[in-house]
């Protein structure tokens, strides 16, 4: 990217590596991952995307009103400003379009905006989830209460103004909170999800559960982790943190049997259904937390041959580390999106008798300083 080709860069925080260009972002991470799990085992070289721009197929935008006027952004970090963002180097066009639709609209139809100082107004934020393969569109309205004024009439015209939309949703946050979901929603039209394909497999998106924000880069991050994992049919694998079912599924088909765990509820339905319509028979699905399943399972004497793990940012939970260590799966395949907790989390792995054999960094964040990482243990 050239040096501030973005107008609202500074003020947006985002794209913190957007002035270099992408090469130089590529060594950028790498070194940075070296710095953290470098006295872990040596570093592959990072994997990086051939085309860098756009590759955001979720895309969120907070509302509000400034002079008068709707305006649709990002909260510039810790403060209650949005930053007006009308186009973005990151994110899907097409999502771009349509949130730039739901302003209009919303001045249109008169709706106000939510404040979150004052706590009133309607519209929050509005999320836009884009199918890679399918390009099924299913956008999220979040709004501070149920009563739409003329709510019909609104998805009547957004719909009219972008015919790919699949399906529309309302869903409700009024609490004083930066999440931008709450637990609950509606369906306003169509069937309240999208479908994806990924490495041949399709699956379906609810508006809570977790999908990887960049789907070009997914397959070669999911690849990596299948290849580390070295299948041949014979293996229990378990998916912890495993979302809507995405890894494990795709491991289905090389193991003997697929166990995964999530917490999100909504999450773990998809990844239920998912083993479904993909004629899946082999993979069952726990709602839970990953830790506490795990020490159920070391207790009742489960046996694992690959654990599959890919925690939030945070990491993963001392006790899921403690159980792991209990249980002894020979192969570990840890995918992190944050080196930082994974090196802590490795420290606790290899004192409990874990070797790091593999770690590949993969860039699914092009311009901001975000890195991905896969790494293989197997105990020593
Ligand atoms: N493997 C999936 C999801 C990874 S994101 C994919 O690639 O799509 C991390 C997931 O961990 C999220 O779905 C989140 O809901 C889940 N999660 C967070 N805390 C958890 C916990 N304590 N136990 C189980 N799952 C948890």
């Amino acid at each position: 990217m050239k040096a501030h080709a973005c107008p609202v860069a500074k003020k947006c925080g985002g794209c913190q590596l957007q002035n270099l260009p992408y090469d130089r972002q590529l060594q950028h991470k790498q070194v940075r991952v070296i710095r953290l799990l470098g006295k872990f085992h040596h570093v592959s070289e990072i994997i990086g995307m051939e085309h860098p721009f756009h590759y955001r197929y979720k895309v969120q935008a907070a509302f509000g009103t400034r002079r008068g006027q709707v305006i649709s952004g990002v909260y510039q970090s810790s403060t209650h400003n949005i930053v007006p963002v009308a186009s973005c180097l990151l994110e899907n066009e097409t999502a771009d379009a349509i949130i730039g639709t739901v302003r209009r609209l919303t001045a249109d139809f008169g709706l106000r905006p939510f404040d979150d100082r004052t706590m009133r107004g309607f519209l929050r934020h509005v999320q836009v989830r884009v199918g890679y393969a399918t390009g099924q569109i299913m956008v999220v309205l979040v709004t501070a209460r149920w009563d739409f004024p003329r709510g019909e009439e609104f998805v009547s015209a957004l719909l009219a103004a972008h015919p790919a939309i699949t399906t529309v949703v309302q869903n409700l946050n009024d609490r004083r909170t930066s999440m931008v979901l709450g637990e609950r929603s509606r369906v306003l039209y169509g069937p309240g999800s999208i479908e994806d394909r990924l490495g041949g497999l399709i699956f379906r998106l609810s508006p809570g559960a977790f999908y990887q924000v960049n789907p070009a880069q997914t397959e070669t991050l999911y690849g990596v982790a299948l290849a580390f994992a070295g299948l041949d049919g014979s293996q229990t694998v378990l998916d912890a943190y495993c979302g809507t079912g995405t890894i494990g599924l795709l491991a289905a088909a090389d193991a003997k049997r697929v166990i995964g765990v999530e917490l999100n509820a909504d999450a773990v339905e998809d990844a239920r259904e998912n083993a479904r319509r993909n004629g899946i028979l082999n993979a069952v699905f726990y709602q839970g937390d990953a830790g506490d399943f795990l020490r159920a399972a070391a207790g009742a004497g489960e046996r694992v041959d690959v654990l599959l793990m890919d925690p939030p940012r945070a990491g993963a939970g001392r006790d899921f580390l403690d159980a792991v260590c209990d249980m002894k799966p020979p192969k570990v395949v840890y995918v992190s999106c944050n080196p930082v907790t994974q090196a802590r989390d490795l420290a606790v792995l290899t004192r409990g008798g874990y070797k790091v054999r593999r770690i590949q960094p993969v860039d699914m964040f092009p311009h901001t300083d975000h890195v991905e990482t896969v790494c293989l243990l197997s105990r020593q």
